[in-house]
């Protein structure tokens, strides 16, 4: 098999110190938690570009009920 390996680096973009390493490249997207803010961060292994994941929604946190309601 090959031996040599990609190894690509994501860096937190929130706080610019945690990292991820990828050693393959997949055409996915793979969430990654920082180890160093714990915030949420999407990896896109194709483009190599680093988005944060605060818009999509995440399976553990059920989005909650809108409290603030405009009533005009
Ligand atoms: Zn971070």
């Amino acid at each position: 098999m090959i031996k040599q390996k990609f190894q690509i680096e994501f860096i937190c973009p929130y706080c610019k110190k945690g990292k991820t390493m990828a050693d393959h490249i997949a055409d996915a997207n793979v969430s990654c938690k920082c180890s160093e803010c714990s915030q949420v961060y999407v990896c896109d292994l194709k483009t190599k570009r680093v988005e944060k994941a605060r818009a999509r929604a995440s399976p553990n946190s059920p989005r909650k009920p809108t409290a603030k309601m405009r009533i005009q």
